[in-house]
């Protein structure tokens, strides 16, 4: 079921556990500001979660209350997280899910980064 965008932050959500360590991830990168790690059910050769280290339920809260450095940090590390993939030279996909439009399904703040094949159009018709 997609959340809530709007509802406050549920520090038992999955990606929260993750960061707390008590949930196994496969790690691709990590900084003061963020986690990169394999999502569990892959959509494309490269599919990978770039989260703030910071509680924000979604891109609109991060966006909306985050400071200017982690702003920075975390947009700075998705792009740091492609680079590190080999993505740049064939191109790739972000994505941020936000609220029930949006599909989201995990209350913490990803960005998607898809890689590693042609993604075709950018929303199914
Ligand atoms: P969204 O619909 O944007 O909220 O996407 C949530 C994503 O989290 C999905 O692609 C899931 O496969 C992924 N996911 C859920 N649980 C885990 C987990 N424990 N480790 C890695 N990825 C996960």
């Amino acid at each position: 079921m997609p959340i809530d965008a709007l509802a406050p932050y549920d520090d038992q959500n999955i990606f929260a556990r993750i960061l707390r360590g008590e949930i196994p991830n496969r790690t691709v990168y990590e900084d003061e500001w963020a986690l990169a790690f394999h999502d569990i059910n892959p959509q494309a050769p490269v599919h990978v979660l770039v989260i703030p280290k910071g509680a924000y339920v979604s891109w609109d809260d991060f966006t909306a209350k985050a400071p200017d450095e982690e702003v920075a940090g975390f947009i700075r590390a998705v792009g740091h997280v492609a680079r590190e993939l080999g993505l740049p030279a064939t191109g790739y996909r972000l994505l941020a899910n936000i609220g029930m439009h949006g599909h989201q399904e995990v209350p913490h703040l990803h960005v998607h980064i898809f890689g590693g094949r042609q993604m075709g159009l950018m929303l199914p018709r």
